[in-house]
């Protein structure tokens, strides 16, 4: 895979027509990278009769093999209730979500989470946090702890392995989280805005922490966020999203090179990518 990650035959003003990139995915791909994901004609509706809400409707699109796509939109558009589904805590009223080639249907262990709230256990020091999905999938310990040491070096954390969550800051604790997402080599990570609830800055730092990390281990991430800067920076492609009911309004590719550096952010061609994803939630709010 090039630095600018895989190409998509979906990509850039072709994305547009997102709403059959289902069957597309069906097809091979130009660039012999393989579909980790394949989400089709899904719907989600909460509620019946005249209350029912429609969260997401006719969902399609594709992800291949290392990629990492950024889903923007404004509040209540789907976004956690998509990953819910992809996450396989939600099943989807209409429609299907593939992962390597078998549909979710239920909670998996080839998918990592990480939330807004790093959710650890108070009373589990860093190292016993970061192991519990391993514990839970009764993961040979010894060589889960060699994984762990080396994920938490990885993030920055060497020398933390024994502290308890209380004593970490929130970006630290995040640290935390996504190094618990990743034990078990899952081979999709979902991110629910994971910065969220992080100041500015250290969401910055974070948001070029994440990228390194990536570049380090090129897992399939799928990436919430409000922020158009952040779904820009960190993104092979954009996913936007409207308004209720949920629908992909547009879907393009950031050819930026990598390593991005923060000062990205002033460039014009960063800004010809966040102007498009404003461009198609004028009207929508509930986005920075
Ligand atoms: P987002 O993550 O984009 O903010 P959500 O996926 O949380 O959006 O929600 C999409 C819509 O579905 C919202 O209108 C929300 O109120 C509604 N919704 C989400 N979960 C439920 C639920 N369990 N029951 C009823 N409505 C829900």
């Amino acid at each position: 895979m090039s630095a600018e990650g895989p190409k998509s035959p979906r990509s850039g003003t072709e994305g547009r027509s997102a709403l059959n990139a289902g069957a597309q995915a069906l097809a091979a791909r130009a660039d012999g990278a393989r579909d980790v994901i394949a989400v089709r004609r899904l719907s989600q509706r909460y509620g019946d009769g005249a209350d029912a809400i429609v969260a997401l409707q006719d969902i399609d699109f594709s992800v291949a093999e290392g990629e990492f796509i950024s889903i923007v939109g404004p509040s209540g558009c789907g976004k956690s209730t998509l990953l819910k589904i992809l996450a396989g805590l939600l099943p989807a009223s209409q429609g299907e979500a593939v992962l390597n080639g078998t549909p979710i249907d239920g909670p998996r262990k080839d998918i990592g989470m990480v939330f807004q709230s790093p959710v650890l256990f108070p009373w589990r020091n860093v190292l016993a946090n970061v192991l519990l999905p391993a514990d839970v999938q009764r993961l040979g310990r010894e060589q889960m702890t060699g994984r762990a040491l080396e994920l938490l070096a990885l993030v920055g954390l060497t020398g933390f392995e024994h502290r308890y969550p209380w004593e970490l800051s929130g970006g630290m604790q995040q640290r935390v989280a996504l190094v618990r997402a990743l034990i078990h080599d899952p081979a999709l990570l979902l991110m629910d805005e994971p910065f969220g609830a992080l100041d500015a800055l250290t969401r910055e730092t974070m948001n070029v922490e994440l990228q390194r990390i990536w570049l380090d281990r090129r897992k399939t991430v799928l990436f919430v966020t409000h922020s158009t800067t952040e779904a820009v920076f960190l993104a092979d492609r954009v996913l936007v999203m409207t308004a209720r009911p949920g629908r992909i309004g547009d879907m393009f590719d950031v050819k930026l090179p990598r390593p991005r550096s923060l000062d990205v952010m002033t460039t014009e061609p960063f800004g010809v990518h966040t102007r498009r994803i404003r461009a198609v939630l004028s009207g929508g709010g509930g986005i920075e």
